[in-house]
């Protein structure tokens, strides 16, 4: 998608914080953390939303949540952390890239 934020990222026209890439997802630092650590993974298929995701897509997302899993040690995570999708207007979502959001380094409260 030409004027995606996340797409140029991932192409690297755009430079980020890489800390994990494969050939469907890419994890990087967010560059206004809202934690000591923030992290966003990035499936590479744009989309925006979870409801378009066909059978492909859910299971690259699924992916995404277990590569993540596997890597919560080289992240800092692993005294938890906190999992987001921020999902159209309401939700919050300003990057319409699906993304999954990854806190934590730190006690997050609650909500
Ligand atoms: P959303 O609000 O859509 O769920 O999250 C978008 C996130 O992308 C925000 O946390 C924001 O800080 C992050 N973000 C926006 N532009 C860039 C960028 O160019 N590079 C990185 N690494 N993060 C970005
Ligand atoms: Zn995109």
């Amino acid at each position: 998608m030409e004027n995606c934020i996340f797409c140029k990222i991932i192409k690297g026209d755009i430079p980020s914080k890489k800390v994990y890439e494969d050939e469907e997802m890419m994890i990087i630092h967010d560059v206004a953390p809202k934690a000591k650590l923030h992290y966003l993974c990035l499936p590479k298929t744009h989309f925006a939303l979870l409801k378009e995701m066909d059978d492909t897509k859910a299971a690259i997302v699924a992916r995404c949540l277990q590569k993540v899993s596997k890597l919560e040690k080289d992240l800092g995570l692993e005294d938890g952390y906190r999992v987001i999708i921020n999902q159209g207007e309401n939700g919050g979502q300003t990057v319409h890239h699906l993304h999954i959001h990854l806190l934590g380094g730190e006690p997050l409260g609650d909500f």
